[in-house]
């Protein structure tokens, strides 16, 4: 990269998050730490601080930095939680959540993008984050219940196990849509065996796909 990566870090923080309303100092501080460029294609390093999503690979993409702060904040994690994230992509976001710490688990359904983030977790050394090459929505049965549940792929409803996977005084947030161009950023929360949902807005992601998402996927692959 021509330009400082820890430069571009700093910058993408104060403007992209901080002047947004980002306020979590475990999100804004992970997010100044981890280099981002090393989680997309050579090609792309450069534009990796950019405020916009970015393309992985078979037809999916990184979030945007302001996307994923939003959701990590919303989460309101505690250090030492579990985790689990569904739709692994380039892993950033179990980064930034594993920067967080949180003890996080991610599901990935497409073959080469779990083993490019396998291989990214090793490479950088975070023995920590385990990954599974699975339909995500079906949850990790054998690691449940989770603290916390993250999904980052747009499907039509809430799945049914990741309910059934959270525990009490839990936090799930998944982009909900009728359609698949765009979602409400879902919270779902559980107490005392209550279930409730919030709605933090609008927002768009790539499609969740699986027995509880869409059946097909509308791109890539
Ligand atoms: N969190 C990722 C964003 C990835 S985009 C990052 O930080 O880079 C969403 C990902 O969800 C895609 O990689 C897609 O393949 C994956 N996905 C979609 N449906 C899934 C499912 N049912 N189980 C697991 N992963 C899924």
């Amino acid at each position: 990269m021509m330009v400082d990566p820890k430069r571009l870090r700093d910058k993408m923080v104060r403007e992209q998050l901080e002047r947004r309303g980002i306020r979590d100092e475990r999100v804004l501080n992970a997010m100044r730490i981890l280099p981002r460029h090393l989680f997309v294609q050579d090609a792309l390093a450069a534009k990796a601080y950019t405020d916009a999503p970015l393309p992985i690979g078979e037809g999916q993409t990184i979030s945007q930095p302001y996307v994923v702060a939003l959701m990590s904040e919303a989460l309101e994690l505690q250090p030492g939680m579990k985790v689990l994230e569904i739709g692994t992509g380039s892993g950033y976001q179990a980064a930034v959540l594993a920067e967080m710490g949180a003890e996080v688990y991610t599901v990935e359904r497409i073959r080469k993008l779990f083993f490019a983030a396998r291989k990214r977790f090793v490479d950088m050394r975070m023995f920590s984050v385990k990954l599974k090459l699975d339909d995500g929505t079906m949850g990790w049965k054998d690691e449940a219940p989770f603290d916390r549940i993250i999904v980052t792929a747009g499907g039509p409803e809430v799945p049914g196990p990741l309910v059934d996977q959270l525990s009490d005084d839990g936090r799930l947030i998944i982009p909900v849509g009728g359609t698949r161009r765009s979602q409400r950023l879902v919270v779902v929360t559980k107490q005392g065996g209550v279930v409730s949902e919030s709605d933090m807005g609008g927002v768009t992601f790539v499609d969740l796909v699986g027995t509880h998402g869409w059946e097909n996927a509308r791109t890539g692959e």
